[in-house]
């Protein structure tokens, strides 16, 4: 009973790509998934309104507060965390039971939401930190996003600034001076994390 536990449970691949806003996830993910078409990319829930070139059921599934408390009180999140305030996101546990050796699934997820998997998947999940050059970059690649209001960007900025506290506690670290660089970086550590190299 133990090992058809253990045999089915080592089939889930989940790999959160985590960081500060503005470190570069979404460009890295979207360069990984390139590199590795195996990789599916797992669609979050929020309740942030979709920006202009954001398509519903591709980027995120875009919700209401009251869709999103329903589908918490349903437990149909693996899990979700107010990465802004009033602002939620979170995952799927469909999209997670999906992940397999075949299909391993590929996350950007806020940083408590990557400690979260990575308690909740050990040995199955591979959780990178990116790391933007430094705080002044950091800041730059914040304010250059034309797509925040000022309290947006505010909020966003404070959350970058204590989220960079976080870079031990996960798998692995990639600093994203360069994005092609990040991004070969971060695919060969998915490639050993899931034995193709
Ligand atoms: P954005 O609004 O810029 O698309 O995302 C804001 C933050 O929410 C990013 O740090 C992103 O990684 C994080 N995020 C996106 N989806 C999820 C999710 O499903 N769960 C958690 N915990 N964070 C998420």
């Amino acid at each position: 009973m133990r090992l058809e536990r253990s045999r089915r449970m080592a089939q889930h691949r989940i790999i959160a790509v985590t960081g500060p806003s503005g470190a570069g996830k979404s460009s890295i993910t979207h360069g990984v998934t390139t590199l590795l078409p195996q990789l599916r990319f797992s669609v979050s829930i929020t309740t942030r309104k979709p920006r202009a070139l954001e398509q519903n059921g591709k980027d995120y599934h875009f919700v209401s507060d009251e869709e999103f408390r329903q589908l918490v009180s349903d437990g149909k999140l693996a899990e979700y965390e107010e990465v802004y305030p009033g602002t939620f996101y979170g995952t799927l546990h469909t999209e997670l039971a999906r992940a397999s050796g075949e299909q391993p699934m590929l996350l950007d997820i806020d940083v408590k939401g990557a400690l979260r998997l990575q308690a909740s998947y050990p040995g199955e999940s591979l959780t990178i930190f990116i790391q933007p050059p430094s705080v002044e970059a950091l800041q730059a690649r914040l304010r250059q996003r034309a797509t925040e209001s000022t309290e947006s960007m505010r909020a966003r900025l404070q959350r970058a600034e204590e989220e960079m506290h976080y870079v031990n506690v996960f798998n692995a670290v990639v600093v994203n001076n360069s994005l092609e660089r990040a991004v070969a970086e971060t695919a060969d550590l998915i490639r050993s994390f899931l034995g193709t190299q």
